[in-house]
């Protein structure tokens, strides 16, 4: 695509790397066959090709974003579907976070829309703020018709309906050695979300990857990795987020470290693009670089290392649900779906595995009727599977999806756990000991 930035504007760092992004689109259209929004919408404008016009228009003329404009790049879920079928490599995650960056500093959003992002942003992020929250939220469920009914608080109904109706104890951060033959050393992201709403993955993976010969620490201070401000476009707050991470990572590779290894895909992605996001930051670019290229979805690590020895493998059906920001940011394929086979599980995926459950984020907040639509699709097609158990990398998927679907939604490490020595999956043996004979052998 043709572009007419000026010099002035070329010198911004983040205008010159839009360029670059735009310049390489050659409007093929390939994309708009795999965007969820366009599926659903069938409006050019609600397509990555769509959007990426948009995005020209507005960060080449430096406009005043309008409402219609905002509307459209509010509505992508950054699921980057997008970018694994584009054949130009155009990079539309770069582009697309400028975009929202330049709106959050150039629009004022309506009073209400404000006031739900910043309790967004001081609250989900923080484990302590958030499990408080939730407390609050199952007090507050009989207003979830009320909000339901008005378009200015149908997110706050979203956020009560997304709550669970029980908040789990947290599970302690304790540094764990290795009980197996030693390969090395990994800090395990300690993540904000996750860790309140299922503690249990956490626990998973530790007896998992102690038992694949991993002393297993967490990193003191360590913050959220900073990707939901960084999605809403809060860039200051997203890089602040990410800084700090470095700061403490790179005390923890003066002692030697194999991997910083992540269990929510969507926090992955943002690490992995710390060294893209602190690019010119001369105290940090180098440093972020290096703690990008050694972050590690759990599964990948996994894979490397190989499975600790699999005892008798419960012979149960489990569909796969490909996490957006595992398959499509960090292009994590195979590696879930070969482990859980390596482990003794039939794997399948659904139909329309590249396509996103609707969770993105916050998007099942701040867009509840599209997100609500995306998730009773992927449930149907899960559904369709009529597997034992659903297995994925997210949480923002597994809470989007439970509920929905019929089979309960566990993480991939807890049923590589399962298989290999640890305990059942709470929420499978809930269900299995009705439905199958000795499901969790010990
Ligand atoms: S597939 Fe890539 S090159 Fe083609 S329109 Fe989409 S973004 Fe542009
Ligand atoms: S990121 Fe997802 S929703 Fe957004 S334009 Fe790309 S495919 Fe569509």
């Amino acid at each position: 695509m043709q572009t007419s930035f000026t010099p002035t504007q070329l010198r911004d760092p983040d205008f010159a790397s839009s360029e670059a992004v735009i310049r390489k689109c050659v409007h093929c259209g390939f994309c708009t066959a795999t965007c969820p929004t366009y599926l659903l919408l069938g409006d050019e404008l609600a397509s990555p090709r769509g959007r990426i016009y948009l995005m020209k228009e507005m960060l080449e003329n430096e406009q005043e974003p309008t409402a219609e404009v905002v509307k459209h790049i509010d509505r992508c879920l950054s699921c980057l579907s997008c970018m694994t079928t584009c054949p130009s490599g155009v990079n539309y995650m770069h582009l697309v976070d400028h975009a929202r960056a330049y709106i959050q500093d150039h629009y004022e959003r309506p009073l209400h829309d404000r006031l739900l992002r910043d309790l967004i942003a001081r609250t989900l992020p923080y484990p302590k703020r958030f499990r408080a929250a939730l407390r609050l939220a199952r007090l507050g469920r009989f207003m979830e018709g009320v909000f339901g009914r008005s378009g200015k608080t149908h997110a706050l109904a979203a956020m009560l309906r997304l709550a669970p109706r029980r908040v789990p104890k947290p599970a302690p951060a304790r540094n764990a050695p290795a009980v197996a033959a030693r390969r090395g050393r990994v800090v395990l992201l300690q993540g904000c979300a996750e860790s309140v709403l299922r503690p249990q993955i956490r626990e998973a993976t530790v007896r998992l990857l102690t038992r694949t010969g991993f002393d297993v620490d967490f990193a003191k201070r360590e913050a959220c990795c900073g990707a939901l401000k960084w999605h809403m476009g809060l860039r200051d707050d997203g890089l602040a987020q990410a800084r700090h991470n470095v700061d403490v990572w790179r005390r923890e590779l003066t002692q030697g470290l194999d991997g910083i290894v992540i269990t929510a895909s969507g926090c992955g992605t943002t690490i992995k693009d710390y060294g893209f996001m602190l690019r010119d930051d001369p105290a940090y670019a180098e440093d972020a670089a290096r703690i990008s290229t050694m972050a590690v979805d759990v599964t990948e690590l996994l894979f490397r290392s190989g499975l600790p020895a699999a005892r008798t493998a419960p012979a149960l059906d489990v569909a796969y649900q490909a996490p957006c920001s595992m398959q499509h940011g960090q292009s994590v394929q195979r590696e879930p779906i070969e482990l859980l086979a390596a482990a003794g599980f039939r794997v399948r995926q659904p139909q329309e595995a590249h396509i996103c459950c609707g969770s993105a984020g916050t998007y099942n907040i701040f867009q509840p009727e599209l997100a609500g639509q995306l998730g009773d699709r992927k449930a149907v097609n899960l559904d369709r599977l009529k597997a034992d158990v659903i297995a994925t990398g997210n949480i923002g998927c597994a809470t989007q999806i439970e509920g929905r679907a019929a089979a309960p939604v566990v993480h991939t490490v807890e049923l590589l756990d399962w298989a290999t020595g640890g305990p059942c999956p709470v929420a499978l043996a809930a269900v299995l000991t009705i439905t199958k004979e000795d499901p969790c052998p010990s």
